[in-house]
């Protein structure tokens, strides 16, 4: 059985807690490897190395790291494919989606070529009489990084690109169902000439996340993953005296006003609703027809286009609209939440239930469902699935359409889909989300904006990636400076008593 362990001081090494999690095959259902569980002291030495590392890293000008970042972006495009592949094999998801999964990290990675841009202080000349004023952006020292399953190359860039380019050194604790490739990451970081321990990459459970929380070295803490333990972390970095960034779970809403072209919103819908088996925190999981005729309409053109999706492993290649969810545990709450779905009265249009491959019985897809006439106060409505469910909710009016994504308790991203600029701006600006669709379906911002979720979907004051990532790994200090008059004003010459 392949093991898989922890990047520290720039070399792959075994665990040695003794503890192990299983990582699957999810389209074959077999356990392909296994990943080391660090424990508490394991975490203490990363932690400690990553110090001693980061004082000459943190020294190092601005420009110098900035070639770091230029050179990981050529490495990068170098090894697409062979992260791409590694990365369907453990999560599932279909090739070229993968290969978007590192391309989106690959983008900040070129936004960080431009640190010392960012990195510059403010200045005031002549604060006061002979004084002036001004600020230095200071890396924080050693930070964390906690991420998801379901994004295993963009969000470990996302946290090292900006962290590192600031100076500091990261200890980032992957998602221990797909961990190869931040393993991978690592040693291309190391390529493209990082020092050693200013990187370390460790596998591990709640242990270690905990050790990482409950470290007086650590400086802040950046958690991308559900909402519970988003909030855990978030609560357990302020009582520790941490900096915290923490995302959580999704429930994004697309409103689709009467005006919409239907089939443009429905193509979206289905891309936006089942790609990636719906494990995206910015897929479509709600969708908002207002009217019924443009529900009716929306329901005709969903269901034969639902109907055609191409369920399977990445290994067939472009035949395949989706793949697995990553574990069984994954797929029964999902099947789960669909018959309270049913039970509760929801009218599942499309069922997916009986969905089984020829050959992968045991792999863990999951095939699409489509409920329509889902209510408020329904489970399905509720819960974040992170399956290939959409959810159909039938309003009146545009008020009632609005009322429903403010009310809800994730605010992550949400789509209108309208002709009328009117409405499309009195959406944007009223709408308590913090990523807006218009007329698209997943507005991820690019990697000089930034990324970042409201309500229960964030936990936080500065999102990640853009110029707000420079401002979360950083420290500000002012300096206010008076240089009493000097030589300029002429030499002294007589022995005077020093008063
Ligand atoms: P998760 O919360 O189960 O795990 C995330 C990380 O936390 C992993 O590294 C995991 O090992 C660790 N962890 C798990 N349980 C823990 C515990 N009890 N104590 C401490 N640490 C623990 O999330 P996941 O299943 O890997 O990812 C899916 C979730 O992430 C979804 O809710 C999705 O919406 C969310 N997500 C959010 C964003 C965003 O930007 N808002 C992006 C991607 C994913």
């Amino acid at each position: 059985m392949k093991e898989i362990g922890h990047w520290i001081d720039g070399k792959n090494v075994a665990g040695t807690s003794g503890r192990f999690a299983d990582v699957y095959n999810p389209a074959t259902g077999e356990v392909q490897a296994r990943v080391a569980l660090a424990s508490e002291a394991e975490i203490t030495a990363a932690i400690d190395s990553a110090a001693e590392a980061q004082v000459a890293w943190g020294a190092t000008n601005p420009q110098r790291r900035a070639r770091v970042m230029m050179e990981m972006v050529r490495l990068l495009n170098r090894d697409m494919d062979k992260l791409a592949e590694v990365l369907s094999a453990e999560h599932g998801k279909t090739f070229p989606d993968a290969k978007g999964d590192v391309q989106r990290g690959l983008e900040v990675i070129e936004f960080c070529v431009g640190a010392p841009h960012l990195l510059k202080g403010e200045f005031t000349d002549g604060a006061g009489p002979g004084i002036d004023m001004y600020s230095m952006r200071q890396p924080l020292g050693v930070v964390a990084a906690i991420t998801p399953f379901n994004f295993p190359a963009m969000i470990p860039l996302w946290k090292m690109g900006p962290a590192l380019a600031a100076g500091n050194a990261m200890i980032l604790k992957p998602s221990e169902r797909d961990p190869s490739v931040p393993l991978m990451l690592a040693a291309l970081w190391q390529e493209a000439g990082l020092p050693d321990g200013v990187l370390q990459v460790i596998n591990g459970d709640k242990a270690a996340v905990d050790a990482l929380l409950q470290s007086e070295t650590i400086q802040a803490v950046g958690f991308v993953g559900s909402t519970p333990i988003a909030q855990y972390i978030y609560e357990e970095a302020a009582r520790t005296g941490k900096r915290a960034q923490c995302f959580g779970g999704a429930k994004n809403h697309m409103i689709i006003m009467p005006d919409a072209d239907l089939d443009q919103a429905a193509d979206a819908l289905v891309g936006a609703g089942y790609g990636a088996a719906g494990e995206r925190c910015m897929a479509i999981s709600v969708a908002v027809p207002v009217g019924e005729e443009t529900a009716d309409k929306l329901i005709e053109k969903l269901v034969p286009r639902i109907e055609k999706l191409k369920v399977g492993p990445y290994t067939a290649g472009d035949d395949v609209d989706y793949g697995p969810v990553i574990t069984k545990a994954a797929k029964e709450n999902i099947l789960r939440l669909v018959q309270t779905g049913i039970d509760q009265g929801a009218e599942l249009v499309v069922d997916g239930r009986d969905f089984s491959l020829q050959g992968y019985e045991d792999g863990f897809f999951v095939g699409p469902h489509l409920f329509d006439r889902v209510t408020p106060d329904m489970d399905i409505y509720k819960t974040e699935i992170f399956g290939p469910v959409l959810s159909t909710v039938r309003v009146d009016t545009y008020e009632e359409a609005l009322k429903l994504a403010m009310d809800h308790e994730y605010g992550n991203g949400t789509a209108l889909y309208t002709r009328d600029g009117d409405t499309a701006r009195n959406f944007a600006s009223r709408v308590n989300v913090g990523m807006i669709g218009i007329n698209l379906p997943i507005p991820v911002p690019l990697a000089y904006h930034t990324f970042g979720g409201w309500k229960k979907s964030g936990f936080g004051d500065l999102n990640q990636h853009g110029p707000d990532a420079f401002r979360f790994y950083t420290r500000t200090k002012t300096v206010t400076a008076r240089w009493p008059s000097g030589i300029r004003e002429g030499g002294e010459f007589n022995f005077k008593a020093m008063d």
